[in-house]
């Protein structure tokens, strides 16, 4: 197997800034309160990993989220520093009353690159039953426009769980209203408080990511899937029925296939320990003892999470390992090993032995 791509550096470094939020969603992978953790990174210790997160090269994009970031007092701090030191940064404030005009605009002057909201469902009703807190769908709208004045571009990010199934292309609709950037489709790994919801079948997710894939050829902006990556095979399965325009745009989307946990990506704990996702919470580390550089590029975990090759089951088999591989989340989740296939993909690839007909 040739070196990953992603083998020196992580495109995308989640950085958890605190676990504290004001919401109480029904699917938190960080089970959030609303303090602050006594043990969360100080301001300098902040400083220290944005420092040592230059020598990777390329620089990755870091992604400030929570809980809350905006619980932080240094947030501003922060990313100011992560932009004079040349990192594109993004931020996933939570959709609560703190997140004002006046905050987005900052996000902006601070330098940031993309602000991330979450909308669960296509009505206030829907979303804020996911969110738990009244109001949070309405105050997420306002932050949409007011980060549309300015031009900072948004991503919307939305769950699916058997609770929210049958809303999400409702959701897609509203998004081309609201005039978005992307949209991230986040399928529920059980994890913190998603243990509680309701799980998809593997045929309800083969369903709505074949939609997902028509829909993505006339939506004004651009999809991804979180923890779904038999995305990317539905996609290529569908575009070999396409048109040529379609197979040459999807072969620049297919640049990104291989990113997935621990493949491209690498997460910091509120209390600095290193995962190889947020939804993969194995620490190998942490920044107050640990290079996250050395962590990201040497580790036992890390290193076996690029090789799709050691995959386990039929995902170690698939003609699809390379630019999907599942979700090493999810495996490890309903399976306590982070190698094991992902369990929410129907497809039977023809070099696995236990092969079947599939409905
Ligand atoms: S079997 Fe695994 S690698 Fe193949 S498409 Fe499904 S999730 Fe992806």
């Amino acid at each position: 197997m040739p070196e990953h791509r992603f083998a020196n550096a992580p495109l995308l470094v989640y950085w958890e800034v605190t676990r504290a939020c004001d919401l109480a969603c029904r699917h938190c992978r960080a089970e959030a309160m609303p303090a602050r953790h006594p043990d969360e990174l100080t301001t300098d210790e902040g400083f220290r990993l944005l420092d040592a997160l230059t020598a990777f090269r390329p620089q990755p994009h870091i992604v400030f989220t929570g809980g809350d970031p905006l619980k932080r007092p240094d947030l501003f701090a922060w990313i100011e520093r992560a932009v004079a030191l040349g990192f594109r940064t993004a931020i996933t404030p939570s959709g609560t009353y703190a997140l004002t005009r006046e905050v987005v605009h900052r996000f902006k002057a601070a330098g940031v690159w993309m602000m991330a909201v979450s909308v669960d469902g296509s009505t206030a009703e829907r979303h804020d039953a996911i969110r738990q807190v009244p109001g949070s769908f309405d105050q997420t709208m306002r932050a949409i426009c007011w980060a549309q004045e300015i031009n900072l571009p948004i991503q919307v990010n939305t769950l699916v769980c058997a609770e929210t199934y049958d809303d999400v292309p409702a959701v897609g609709r509203l998004l081309v209203e609201l005039g978005v950037s992307r949209w991230s489709v986040f399928f529920l790994v059980p994890t913190g408080r998603g243990r509680v919801l309701g799980d998809i079948s593997p045929h309800q997710a083969e369903t709505l990511l074949t939609w997902l894939y028509t829909f993505s050829r006339t939506a004004p902006f651009d999809i991804k899937t979180t923890e779904a990556h038999h995305y990317r095979r539905i996609a290529l399965q569908q575009s070999d029925r396409q048109d040529p325009a379609q197979r040459e745009r999807l072969a620049v989307v297919r640049r990104g296939f291989t990113i997935r946990d621990g493949a491209g990506i690498m997460f910091i704990s509120h209390v600095g320990e290193i995962y190889p996702a947020g939804f993969l919470p194995v620490p190998v580390g942490n920044v107050r003892t640990h290079d996250p550089v050395a962590v990201y590029r040497a580790d036992p975990l890390f290193v076996a999470l690029r090789d799709p090759d050691r995959f386990r089951g039929k995902c170690g088999l698939c003609e699809y390992r390379i630019v999907c591989g599942g979700s090493r989340a999810r495996a490890y989740a309903l399976t306590g090993d982070p190698l094991e296939s992902d369990p929410l993909c129907l497809y039977q690839p023809p070099a696995w032995p236990e092969r079947s007909a599939v409905a």
